[in-house]
C-alpha cells in the first residue's frame, strides 16, 4: 500500500480530500483486540475488503489479554440487554467455533455458592434471571450435592452452571486473524489511528482515517473497536454528534494467584453482590487458580499495577467458600481494566453499539463500554455490527 503523508493544516481541511489522492479500502476496523478481530473476520467473510489498524506491535495486547478467559453462560445481565443477548448467542457461537477451529477450551462448569441462609434465598432469583435470558440449564444443588462435586467447598447450597467454560483467548484471537487473512483481510500493526473525518474522504469512500505516521485512507465503513480508547477516539471524530457519547470511566480488576494446586475442578463464584460478581475463583486451561477480579475505580486506564495490600481483603472473602485457604497462599497476579461507561455510583451500563441508526453517519459503528462479557460475546457482536451496517 502506498503511503501518503499530510500536514496538520491539511488534516483540518475537508477540502484537502479533493486535492489529494487517497488510498481506498472498503472497511477499516480500529483495534485488533478480540472484538476488532472478530469484526474484521466477519466483515471480510461477508465479502468486504477489510483493513484492521492496531496501534501496538501485536494483536490482543489490551483488555483481551487481561481478563478471566471465561466463557460466560449469560446468567446475570438484565433481560433484553445487549449483554444478555450477545453473551448467550456468543457463547453458543464460540463453543462451535472452538470445536471447528481447534481452539483450546474446556466446558468446566461453574458453581454459584450461597454461604448464608439469606443467600440461599437469592438462588431462585438467579435461576429466574438466567431463564429470562434463555439460560435454562442451571441446576440447584444442596450443600451435600455441591460438596460431592467439590469436596473442599463450604456452602449452604449452590447452583451448577454447566455451560460456563474457559478458553485460550490468545489462540482464539490467532484463529480469528487467520480466518480474516485467509479470506483476504489485512492487519496493520503499529498503526495508531489519530484523525477521523467522517465526511472528508472521497465521493465513493466518504470516511477519512489518518494514522500517526500520516498515512491517509478513505473508507466506506469504519468500526471503532478501540477498547479503552474507543470513547476518546469517537470524541475526536470530525462530523459526529458528541452529545451521543458517554463519559469514559475505568475500573481496574486485580487478580491474585494461588501458589500450588487448587482443590477445585470447576469455577467457584459467590452469590453476586451489588458491586460486582464477588471474589471468585477461576481456573486456566492448565488448572492454575486465580481469584478476582476485584473492582478498583481509577482515573488512568494505563494504571495496571497490582497493589499487593489489596490481597488482604481476598482472604476473608475466599474463606467464606474455601475455609482451607492457607495464610500466604495468594500472590499478586495481574490486572485488567474495564472500559466503563457508567460512573461508580451508577448502575452498570449495557454495551453501547452506536451504528447509523443511532448517530446518522452511514458506515460508522462505535463499540463503547465493551467490558465483560465482551470475550464471550465477540462472535455475536461481530454479527451485530454487520447487521447494523447492512
Ligand atoms: C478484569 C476483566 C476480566 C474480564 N473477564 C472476562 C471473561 O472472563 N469473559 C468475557 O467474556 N469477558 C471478560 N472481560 C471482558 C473482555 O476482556 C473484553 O470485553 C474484551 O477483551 C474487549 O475486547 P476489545 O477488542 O473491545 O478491546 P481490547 O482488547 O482492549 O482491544 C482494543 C485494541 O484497540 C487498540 N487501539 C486503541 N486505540 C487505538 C487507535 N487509536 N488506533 C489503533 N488501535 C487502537 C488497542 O491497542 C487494543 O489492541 C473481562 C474484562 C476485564 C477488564
Amino acid at each position: 500500500m502506498s503511503v501518503l503523508r499530510v500536514s496538520d493544516e491539511q488534516l483540518l481541511s475537508p477540502a484537502c480530500a479533493t486535492m489529494l489522492p487517497m488510498e481506498q479500502v472498503d472497511a477499516v476496523v480500529i483495534g485488533a483486540g478480540v472484538v476488532g478481530l472478530a469484526v474484521g473476520r466477519a466483515l471480510t467473510l461477508s465479502g468486504r475488503e477489510v483493513l484492521v489498524l492496531e496501534s501496538e506491535n501485536a494483536i490482543g495486547t489490551g483488555t483481551s489479554s487481561r481478563n478471566s478467559e471465561v466463557i460466560h453462560a449469560g446468567i446475570y445481565y438484565p433481560a433484553g440487554s445487549l449483554k444478555a443477548r450477545l453473551c448467550v448467542q456468543g457463547k453458543s457461537m464460540l463453543y462451535a467455533y472452538c470445536a471447528e477451529r481447534g481452539v483450546a477450551h474446556q466446558r468446566l462448569g461453574k458453581l454459584i455458592v450461597a454461604t448464608s441462609t439469606e443467600q440461599v434465598k437469592d438462588l431462585d432469583g438467579i435461576i429466574a434471571k438466567a431463564a429470562a435470558n434463555g439460560v435454562h440449564d442451571l441446576q440447584k444443588l444442596t450443600a451435600a450435592q455441591a460438596q460431592a462435586l467439590e469436596p473442599a467447598l463450604a456452602c449452604e447450597a449452590a447452583l451448577l452452571s454447566p455451560s460456563t467454560g474457559v478458553i485460550d483467548s490468545h489462540a482464539y484471537m490467532l484463529a480469528l486473524q487467520g480466518d480474516m487473512e485467509n479470506a483476504g483481510g489485512l492487519l496493520a500493526l503499529v498503526s495508531p489511528v489519530q484523525h477521523i473525518g467522517l465526511k472528508h474522504g472521497t465521493a465513493t469512500h466518504p470516511i477519512r482515517v489518518i494514522t500517526q505516521d500520516g498515512t491517509e485512507l478513505a473508507c466506506k465503513v469504519l468500526v471503532n473497536a478501540a477498547g479503552l480508547n474507543a470513547v476518546a477516539l469517537a470524541e475526536r471524530m470530525d462530523g459526529l454528534d458528541k452529545n451521543l457519547l458517554p463519559q469514559a470511566h475505568y475500573a481496574k480488576g486485580n487478580y491474585f494467584t494461588l501458589s500450588g494446586k487448587a482443590p477445585f475442578s470447576r469455577l467457584i463464584y459467590p452469590v453476586p453482590e451489588k458491586a460486582g460478581l464477588g471474589v471468585h475463583l477461576t481456573l486456566d486451561l492448565g488448572g492454575q487458580a486465580k481469584f478476582g477480579p476485584d473492582v478498583q475505580w481509577v482515573d488512568d486506564p494505563a494504571d495496571l499495577q497490582v497493589d499487593s495490600r489489596r490481597g488482604d481483603a481476598f482472604y476473608a472473602e475466599v474463606r467464606k467458600y474455601w475455609p482451607g485457604l492457607a495464610d500466604g497462599a495468594l500472590q499478586a497476579g495481574y490486572a485488567g481494566m474495564r472500559p466503563k461507561i457508567n460512573a461508580p455510583n451508577e448502575a452498570a451500563a449495557d454495551f453501547m453499539i452506536q451504528g447509523p441508526a443511532e448517530h446518522g453517519v452511514p458506515g460508522l459503528v462505535n463499540l463503547l463500554g465493551i467490558e465483560s462479557p465482551g470475550l464471550t460475546s465477540s462472535l455475536a457482536m461481530a454479527q451485530e455490527v454487520c447487521a447494523r451496517l447492512a
